[in-house]
């Protein structure tokens, strides 16, 4: 066996350094980075204020635990709170762990109002949570769990985007609704237009926590902040992670003061969470995308992108078949196996990402420009066509 425990299925590439849109590979390649280590590097790779902020923070301390205060990240929760639904944040270091401390906040603020019989959470056919026990759980891959013993209680799945199936999946033993806004590993799918509003209102009736999973649409993706402001369905609770720090692993569960009402010292902890180089990282990154007009660059590449993939879509119905997603967090359906156009791709030197549904995904970074919307065109264009062939 590999020294690295050959728990993934690699692509035989090392990348040496990046630079913006690009990576490039030892031997000198240059890649046009449009997965983004899958969401992760919102800001491309290498950019100055990212390197300047870690750099900086490296030199005064690396590490102090919880146990003190850190004040980049009480500064980075105050920001997160007055740009999103939230009063509260709690820090982790990835997406699972975020889900996670969401599933026990939701479980917690029931039992603190005199619930403890409600620990159930609805959840969706199609799901990602994440690999962690409880996430696997929450998730909807029955070959996931496959051989790690006991699934963890508590979870109930019912079709995404159906709300009768919802209200029928509630007892008086539920707790929360769990659900990313627009199912991101399952193919860049969208609930439909009214779904989050209809939860909304069944989690009002119920007593129910309303928790989101922006792990992968949080942080400027599909052009806002948060992918819950395109419609502004506020939730209770909201996981973050991949993007937050822009390439430094931090994760984040948002709440409101109700929902975080028992969280009090000792229910949860984390020893690296928020440590002050996360946390320097991910302020820098809400620095570029708070500034005026920087997010509507983004969602204006995504516009662009988006209608440059119709096109092409256009020319070769016989490869691919629809496009969707919402900002830079984009879906190309294939007819052929989605695995060949991300190879295509990749022989054409520009990283896309495969998921669910046939799904080929393309992630850029929220900093491209007008130009690497062209190379990407110009390379899904000429491997459609090889691929029609
Ligand atoms: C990636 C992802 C996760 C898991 O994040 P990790 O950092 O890999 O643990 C959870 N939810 C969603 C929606 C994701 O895309």
């Amino acid at each position: 066996m590999s020294a690295v425990m050959p728990t993934y299925a690699r692509v035989d590439i090392a990348f040496e350094r990046g630079d913006g849109a690009y990576l490039y590979t030892a031997d000198g390649h240059r890649f046009l980075d449009f997965g983004t280590g899958i969401a992760v590097t919102t800001l491309g790779h290498a950019h100055p204020r990212l390197v300047a902020a870690l750099t900086a923070q490296a030199g005064k301390v690396w590490h102090t635990s919880n146990l003190y205060n850190i004040e980049g990240q009480t500064r980075l929760a105050e920001r997160l709170a007055a740009n999103s639904f939230a009063d509260t944040v709690f820090f982790c270091n990835s997406g699972a762990e975020a889900l996670e401390g969401t599933i026990k906040v939701a479980r917690k603020a029931q039992y603190h109002a005199g619930h403890p019989e409600r620990v159930r959470v609805v959840a969706f056919e199609g799901a990602f949570h994440g690999r962690t026990l409880a996430t696997l759980a929450a998730g909807d891959n029955e070959k996931a769990r496959e051989g790690f013993g006991p699934v963890v209680e508590g979870f109930d799945h019912v079709a995404f985007g159906n709300a009768n199936e919802v209200r029928s999946a509630i007892t008086a033993e539920t707790a929360a609704i769990l659900v990313e806004p627009v199912q991101g590993e399952s193919g860049i799918r969208p609930p439909g237009v009214d779904f989050l509003k209809q939860l909304r209102q069944i989690c009002d009736e119920f007593g129910l926590l309303l928790a989101y999973d922006e792990v992968q649409t949080g942080v400027g993706h599909t052009g806002k902040l948060f992918a819950y402001q395109h419609n502004g369905v506020a939730p209770d609770i909201m996981a973050l992670a991949k993007g937050l720090g822009g390439g430094f692993p931090i994760g984040a569960v948002l709440a409101t003061d109700a929902a975080a009402a028992g969280m009090v010292a000792g229910t949860h902890g984390s020893t690296f969470g928020g440590n002050p180089l996360a946390c320097a990282c991910a302020n820098t990154v809400l620095d570029v995308l708070l500034e005026d007009g920087f997010l509507a660059h983004a969602a204006e590449m995504g516009r662009l992108l988006m209608a440059r993939i119709r096109e092409v879509i256009a020319a070769h119905g016989s490869v691919l078949e629809t496009v969707r997603g919402q900002g830079l967090l984009i879906g190309m359906k294939c007819v052929v196996p989605n695995a060949d156009l991300v190879t295509a791709l990749r022989d054409r030197r520009v990283l896309a990402v495969p998921a669910g549904d046939n799904v080929c995904r393309f992630i850029p970074p929220l900093i491209i420009e007008e130009s690497h919307v062209d190379e990407a065109i110009a390379a899904l264009d000429d491997a459609c066509a090889a691929l029609a062939r």
